[in-house]
C-alpha cells in the first residue's frame, strides 16, 4: 500500500491517494480541490482510480470529486447523511448521482487487494466517516493531530464527536492517522497526548 498526500485547495485539505502497488489500482480519498494536481499525480504514476471515498461532505472535501470521477470513471463514495439531499444547507454542496454509491458504518470496498472499511464517526457531521485500511485510519475531520473537527457548524454535535472519537480511540492496536487537514500521527501518540481523546476515553 503506497499512501500519497496531496494538500488541496485554499484549506490546504489533505487528498489522499492510496494505491495498491500491485494492481495500480487506487481510491482517492477526499479530492477537495485542485483537480488537475490529482489527475496529474495519477497520469504521471499510471494509476486506475477505482474510488473516490469522501469522509464528509464539507464543500473543502468535496470541489474536485466531480472532474476526478468524469476523467477517470470512478465510483463515488459518501454517506447519505452528509448528501446536499439530506442536508439542505450551504456547508453540504455535494449531491451523489449515478456514478455513486452510498456507504455507512460495516460497509466495505476493496480496490485491488486493497480494503477499505467504512466506521462511522458523525459528530463534526451527521455522516463523516473514517476509512480504515490494514494500519492506516483515514479520519477526515473527525480526528486531527493533537485536535479534533469543529461542531459548530450546522449538523455537528460535541456528545456524538466524543463518542466517535472514543471509538477511533478503542480499536485494537496501533494505526498510522491520516487526518483531513495537517500532518499525520499515529493512534498511539492521539491516546496518549490528544485531550479530545483522552476526554472521550475516559466519558
Ligand atoms: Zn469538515
Amino acid at each position: 500500500m503506497l499512501i500519497k498526500t496531496l494538500p488541496v485547495g485554499q484549506l490546504e485539505t489533505n487528498c489522499y491517494v492510496v494505491t495498491d502497488e500491485k494492481s495500480l489500482d487506487c481510491a482517492v480519498i477526499d479530492p477537495g480541490d485542485e483537480s488537475n494536481t490529482i489527475l496529474d499525480y495519477l497520469e504521471e504514476n499510471r494509476l486506475h482510480c477505482r474510488a473516490i471515498f469522501l469522509t464528509h461532505g464539507h464543500y473543502d472535501h468535496v470541489g474536485a470529486v466531480e472532474a476526478v470521477a468524469e476523467e477517470t470513471g470512478a465510483t463515488v463514495y459518501l454517506n447519505r447523511e452528509d448528501d446536499a439531499d439530506s442536508r439542505r444547507d450551504l456547508h453540504f454542496p455535494f449531491h451523489l448521482t449515478e456514478n455513486g454509491e452510498y456507504y455507512a458504518d460495516g460497509d466495505s470496498v476493496e480496490i485491488g487487494s486493497l480494503r477499505f472499511e467504512v466506521i462511522g464517526t458523525p459528530g463534526h457531521t451527521p455522516g463523516g466517516v473514517t476509512l480504515r485500511c490494514q494500519d492506516a485510519l483515514f479520519t477526515g475531520d473527525t480526528l486531527f493531530r493533537g485536535s479534533c473537527g469543529r461542531t459548530d457548524l450546522p449538523g455537528g454535535d460535541t456528545d456524538e464527536l466524543l463518542r466517535s472519537l472514543k471509538r477511533i480511540c478503542s480499536l485494537e492496536g496501533d494505526f498510522e492517522v491520516y487526518p483531513g487537514h495537517m500532518d499525520s500521527s499515529t493512534l498511539t501518540r492521539e491516546r496518549l497526548f490528544n485531550y479530545y481523546c483522552r476526554l472521550a476515553m475516559n466519558s
